[in-house]
Formats: structure tokens, sequence, C-alpha cells
């Protein structure tokens, strides 16, 4: 597989063409974004470390019968995925109260949610991704009915496998965002899944393990992003077949 055009440079990744049209490589970069683009820096290993860690879980999940657009590592920074037709909203589950919820509701950070809540975002940088439900959904044609019923679905059995896989590794999972996309006619879960775009707490101290230590100028902000890899079990050093 060869490497062709970038096709889309976003803050964190970009996305690049190959000469099959079927499949796409993304490359994790070491940019970390923040409030909509408004804190931005680079953090040595990042790319790399986030490249492993969402291989690592997309091939867990495939494992429990979610389909996604893992193809296979490339390189140390490089995957290559199917080429999906990105459905444009972001599926957020929540397993305990943290960031924009408690910011919109008021209420306080860490409180248990029974049950799990989800909340679809429209992904509009210009409009700041605001909170849409399934009806905006489906009426301005984001997402069909049978669609929405497959992400919502889906996002809750990824709650529930990784949920487990934190917990097992003493660690709790409080909320992630997914992004989903068309393939032929299925819908598959597509983008990542590393923690930047998930809360990641120790379940005993309730350190902060995930880029809320880059949100909150907390330090040891890749330190932690391998702290949580290493308990996990993911060798973020093992070569790459070619
Ligand atoms: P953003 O666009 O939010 O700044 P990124 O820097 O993560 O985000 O850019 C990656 C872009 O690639 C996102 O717009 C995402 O929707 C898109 N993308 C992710 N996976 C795929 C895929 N398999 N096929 C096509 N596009 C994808
Ligand atoms: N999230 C994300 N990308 C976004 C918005 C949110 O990955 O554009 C993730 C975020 O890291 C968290 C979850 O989705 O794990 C819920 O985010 P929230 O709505 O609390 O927003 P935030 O506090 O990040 O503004």
């Amino acid at each position: 597989m060869n490497k062709g055009d970038l096709l889309y440079a976003g803050k964190a990744k970009s996305v690049f063409l190959t000469d099959d049209p079927s499949r796409l490589l993304i490359e994790f970069r070491n940019d970390t974004s923040a409030f909509d683009g408004e804190k931005v820096e680079q953090l040595d290993r990042k790319g790399a470390v986030n490249n492993r860690f969402n291989a690592f879980i997309m091939q867990h999940l495939e494992r429990e019968g979610i389909a996604t657009h893992f193809d296979r590592l490339v390189s140390d920074c490089e995957s290559c995925v199917k080429r999906l037709e990105m459905i444009p909203v972001e599926c957020v589950v929540r397993n305990l109260s943290a960031g924009s919820l408690c910011r919109r509701l008021g209420v306080a950070e860490g409180q248990v949610l029974s049950p799990p809540t989800f909340e679809f975002f429209l992904k509009n940088d210009a409009l700041h991704d605001p909170m849409i439900n399934e009806y905006h959904a489906q009426a301005f044609g984001w997402a069909t009915p049978a669609e929405i019923d497959v992400m919502k679905a889906q996002t809750f059995k990824v709650n529930n496998v990784l949920k487990s896989l934190f917990a097992d590794a003493g660690m709790l999972l409080v909320d992630f965002k997914l992004e989903f996309g068309r393939f032929g006619n299925q819908v598959v879960l597509g983008d990542e899944f590393t923690p930047d775009g998930c809360r990641i707490w120790d379940a005993q101290s309730r350190k902060k393990l995930d880029k809320d230590r880059f949100r909150q100028s907390l330090g040891s902000v890749v330190e932690s992003y391998e702290e949580v890899a290493a308990r996990l079990g993911i060798d973020l050093e093992a070569s790459i077949a070619s």
C-alpha cells in the first residue's frame, strides 16, 4: 500500500489517500488541542502512543463483535483504515459526570450516572460542536433512523466492553466520544479511541489519566497515556509487521 495525497488535516490527525480506494492512512500527530483549538501544543511521543493505543482498542472491539475501520498498523504514527463516509455526529456516553455535562447542568464532577447517559453532538468546529438530538440528526439528513439506532447500540456496546477492560486494570472509564461512518451499507466505528477522546480515572485515587491533564494544565500528559497503556498491557514498542 502506497501513501498518496493528503485528504484532510484535522486538529490531531492527518488523513491520506492510498493506492487502494477503499483504504486511507491515518497519521496520529503530536499536536494536542483543546477548547476548539484555542490551546494547542506539541506533546512529544503522543502520536506514536495514540496510534498503538487506538490499534489495541479497535482490535479488542473487533474481537468483541463491533465493526471498526481499523485495518493494521503501518508505522509508529500511522495506521491503515477503511475509507468511510463519515456521519457528522459525535456519540458520547458517560458513566460519571464530568466536563461539559457539569458545566451545562451545574452538577458536581464524579457522580455515578445510572443509567449511563447518551448524547449526540454535531461535528462542526465553527459552531463549537453543539449538542443535538436524534430528531435534528434525522430532520437535517445527518443520519437515518436506522443509522442512529446502530450508532447508539454500538456506542453502548463499546461502553460495556471498555468499562470492564478498564475496570480490570483498576481504572474508571468516565466518558468517551465515538464517530461512525458508512462503509457500503454498513455503519462502522471510525476515527479513534485514545485518551485524547475519553476520560479515564484511577479507580482508587480518581487521578485523571486522560486529556483533562492537558485541558487543566496538570502536567505529565503523555506519561499518563503511557501509564494507562501499560496497565492495559499495550506494548508501545512492539515491532510492526511490514
Ligand atoms: P478533527 O477533524 O476533529 O480536527 P482529527 O484531527 O482527528 O479531528 O481528524 C481526523 C478526521 O478524519 C476527522 O474529521 C474524522 O472524522 C476523519 N476520519 C476518521 N476516520 C475516518 C475514516 N475511516 N474514513 C474517513 N474519514 C475518517
Ligand atoms: N470529546 C472529544 N472531542 C470533542 C468533544 C468531546 O473527544 O470534540 C470527548 C471528551 O474527551 C470527553 C467526552 O467526549 O471524553 C465528553 O466531552 P464533554 O462533552 O464533556 O466536553 P469537553 O469537556 O471535552 O468540552
